[in-house]
């Protein structure tokens, strides 16, 4: 008989040691919420950034809500962003009041049509908010030049996509940076989020509205509620920051390992000068999706699909009735998209066997 195989997952967070040992320290300086670790934190951010700033919350999708608002972005405003996505990138914009307004994909990456977002600009536009989708840069050159032309801001979504690079250059100091420390990320705080900028006043502005808008105790000069992360997250964070780039490194490594070894399928693509992080390792396949998933699942293989129904098309959000959207693009990709392990804690004898099951399993 063969011997038990271990299932791989689709995502594993790592926790070292040092993080164990982080977390201790804390807890006994009797520091627990928000405090001097949060501010290490924040300089190493933003040195791996390379931003002036970086202003540490309790989730990615606090970053992106507290970007918005330190914006000035808010009832009558509209933010053009992409329908192919994790809701939080459009929860957020209605989070702050403002109008999502989604725009198609482009099929090469799958991140925003910068195209798309020049006919979408009204009057009313004020942001645009693209995604850097799976740990892959959107077109920031594009993005960065339509907003210029506009006078509009650019809040980027970098949930997925920490030390990912445009043209060499770190994603997160095109606009304001959005990234998040959720468990399944490239790095992890538990929960916890950041946001990156060179903007002075911007960055004072989002600390304010992360402490309930107050300038100095108990007085409260702008909206704000309560986004502080905790001096435990922080001290996660500070090693897990340490480690980022190598695990960063692995995930390359394994995608370009899948990418040799995979057929029938379409590969993810990255443009020439880019670093994709590959958060996740995206195919597009062909036929039955879900018998496909149930085989690699038989075989020991997760797998899982990023995002089977496109934001304009949640329940969530056609109930507000915000305006009719044609995204062939990103529909078609929503039936079509499938992630395959790639985190770095796959060894070569795992990378081997999600390949093998997959063109087993794409063929059967
Ligand atoms: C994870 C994620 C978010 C939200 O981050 P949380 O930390 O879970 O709140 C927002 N946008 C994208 C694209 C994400 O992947």
């Amino acid at each position: 008989m063969a011997p038990e195989r271990e299932y791989i997952p689709i995502a594993r967070p790592l926790i070292g040691d040092e993080e164990k040992r982080a977390v201790l320290e804390v807890m006994d300086s009797g520091q627990l919420a928000q405090g001097p670790k949060t501010e290490v934190f924040e300089e190493a951010f933003a040195t791996f950034t390379g931003t002036r700033h970086a202003i540490a919350v309790n989730s990615g999708t606090s970053a992106l809500i507290v970007a918005l608002q330190g914006h000035n972005i808010g009832p009558g405003d509209e933010v053009i962003t992409t329908p192919f996505s994790f809701i939080a990138t459009a929860t957020s914009i209605l989070a702050v009041g403002a109008k999502p307004v989604f725009v198609d994909v482009d099929p090469f990456d799958l991140n925003i049509d910068p195209n798309a977002v020049e006919d979408a600009i009204t009057d009313e536009t004020r942001a645009i908010m693209p995604v850097h989708l799976y740990g892959g840069p959107a077109d920031m050159a594009s993005i960065m030049a339509i907003a210029a032309d506009n006078d509009l801001a650019v809040v980027e979504d970098a949930a997925q996509a920490h030390g990912a690079e445009f043209n060499g250059r770190r994603v997160g100091t095109f606009g304001t940076g959005c990234f998040s420390f959720y468990p399944t990320k490239n790095m992890t705080t538990g929960e916890g989020g950041m946001i990156t900028t060179d903007d002075d006043e911007l960055a004072a502005r989002c600390r304010q509205i992360r402490h309930h808008g107050q300038s100095r105790r108990y007085y409260h000069d702008v909206f704000g509620l309560n986004y502080r992360t905790t001096d435990i997250a922080s001290a996660i964070g500070l090693e897990q920051l340490k480690k980022l780039e190598g695990w960063n490194e692995r995930r390359i490594a394994n995608a370009r390992a899948l990418s040799g070894w995979l057929k029938h399928c379409q590969l993810p693509q990255v443009r020439e000068g880019d670093r994709h992080v590959f958060h996740q390792f995206t195919v597009r396949v062909s036929g039955d999706r879900d018998a496909l998933q149930q085989r690699l699942d038989a075989a020991g293989v997760g797998s899982s699909v990023h995002y089977p129904i496109p934001i304009h098309q949640q329940p969530a959000i056609t109930e507000l009735d915000l305006g009719d959207f044609h995204l062939p693009v990103a529909e078609a990709a929503a039936s079509s998209v499938l992630s395959l392990p790639v985190h770095p804690a796959l060894s070569e004898e795992d990378l081997v066997r999600v390949a093998g099951a997959f063109n087993q399993a794409v063929h059967a």
